[in-house]
């Protein structure tokens, strides 16, 4: 029966691909090109539905068909999909999503580490009372290095706009420990306001970060946790908790 088949729409088709991070949705495949396939075929359903459909590579796509896999396999496979939350990334799951999940919480720990690097050095520095705390100065270093590679990473698998966002934090920080290396006065005797307004400034780079990386996942906001740390309640840099509210739109 000859059926007028439409055209995948591109948002639908982009949701798809991502869904399987671009990679054939078969666990142990992962393989491409990629094809989109109906689970329920198009003669029947003769509609494009997120739910009944899924990326396959040729390969996979032919032994489905052929019915060497199942449709009730197929729904399974479709399901184990939705069951891949955003939050709870396998360590190791090979998909560029995960990837990129995994590069942006590395990259928020290792700012976090510097940040506590900085803070430590400022104390030494504002209560020492034998000149400069030159000890406190190569954890300080290398904290900062490991950083920049960890700003690199999450740069080279995400795209410009994270790339760009994740940079500016480091800068924010690398200024920041320029002023404490410098001995600048504003770095250890700002006012209560200084202090907030630069927590603000921080907290906004940060918040930028996020937003820009949940728009390369196709997400929103709220779907991915800010910092992980929000539920284990590990030290953040000072980064109000409860900042999902920010992207809370008023009904
Ligand atoms: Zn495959």
């Amino acid at each position: 029966m000859a059926t007028n088949r439409t055209k995948v729409p591109r948002p639908l088709a982009r949701q798809l691909f991502v869904e399987t991070g671009h990679r054939c949705a078969i666990p142990t495949c992962r393989a491409t090109p990629l094809e989109i396939a109906h689970i329920v075929p198009w003669h029947r359903v003769q509609r494009h539905d997120f739910h009944n459909m899924i990326v396959l590579c040729p390969n996979c796509h032919t032994r489905f068909d052929r019915g060497d896999i199942d449709r009730q396999a197929m729904f399974r496979y479709k399901e184990l999909l939705r069951l891949s939350d955003p939050n709870h990334v396998a360590p190791d799951d090979p998909s560029p999503r995960a990837g990129l999940i995994r590069a942006y919480r590395l990259f928020q720990s290792e700012m976090t580490r510097w940040h506590k690097t900085i803070s430590t050095l400022v104390s030494a520095v504002k209560y020492s009372s034998g000149g400069f705390p030159t000890g406190n100065l190569k954890p300080c270093r290398t904290a900062a290095s490991i950083a920049r590679a960890a700003a690199d990473k999450l740069g080279n698998l995400g795209d410009e706009g994270v790339a760009e966002a994740a940079n500016h934090i480091f800068d924010w920080y690398r200024s920041w420990a320029n002023d404490v290396f410098d001995l600048k006065p504003s770095a250890f005797n700002g006012t209560r306001d200084d202090y907030e307004d630069r927590a603000q400034e921080r907290l906004m780079a940060f918040v930028m970060l996020h937003e820009e990386l949940c728009a390369a996942l196709d997400l929103d906001p709220t779907e991915l946790d800010f910092f992980e740390a929000e539920k284990s309640g590990l030290g953040l840099p000072e980064v109000p908790l409860g900042t999902r509210g920010l992207w809370e739109t008023e009904e």
